[in-house]
């Protein structure tokens, strides 16, 4: 079958990892949080903006962050994710969908995220033109388990709701 029957609805899914390293910065959903060790990465490392990338275009069936923004590209070298995301959420609007609701998890174990959990929802209302009631951004550790655990890495996983 080319084309899949025309729902009102489209869900996606998304997930990014990071690596940590010292003396980096570390910027979650264009939120810059105070910390000795931050993402290693092409971009700005805000890896729950990618993996909310990664949700909208999976969404469309618009394939992946990678696709759309190659991280061999100078044209990305430390670019604000945020100017990434307006651009996916551009592609959204030209497939005719509306974004009703994100729900994101971010797996850090250290520092606490939750002081923080406002302004993200702030940045995210602004860059996807929806109401804050509508953005879900929750943080979890993973019990000192795993390279989140051993503050190797941070994960996000994001799930979103297109509708029209
Ligand atoms: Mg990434």
């Amino acid at each position: 079958m080319e084309h899949c029957t025309p729902l009102p609805f489209r869900i996606g899914n998304g997930y990014d990892v990071h690596q940590l390293a010292d003396g980096l910065p570390l910027i979650l959903c264009g939120v810059s949080i105070p910390h000795t060790r931050g993402c290693v990465a092409h971009s700005d490392g805000d890896v729950a903006i990618h993996a909310l990338c990664d949700a909208l275009l999976g969404a469309i069936a618009a394939g992946d962050i990678g696709k759309h923004f190659p991280d061999t590209s100078a044209e990305f070298k430390g670019i604000d994710s945020r100017i990434l995301l307006r651009r996916v959420v551009e592609l959204v609007q030209q497939s005719g969908y509306q974004i009703a609701n994100v729900d994101l998890t971010i797996a850090l174990q250290r520092p606490k995220v939750r002081p923080y959990i406002d302004a993200m929802r702030a940045c995210l209302a602004e860059d996807l033109h929806i109401p804050l009631d509508c953005i879900s951004v929750k943080a979890t550790t993973t019990e000192k388990l795993g390279f989140v655990g051993k503050e190797e890495g941070v994960a996000t996983y994001a799930s979103i709701l297109l509708y029209r």
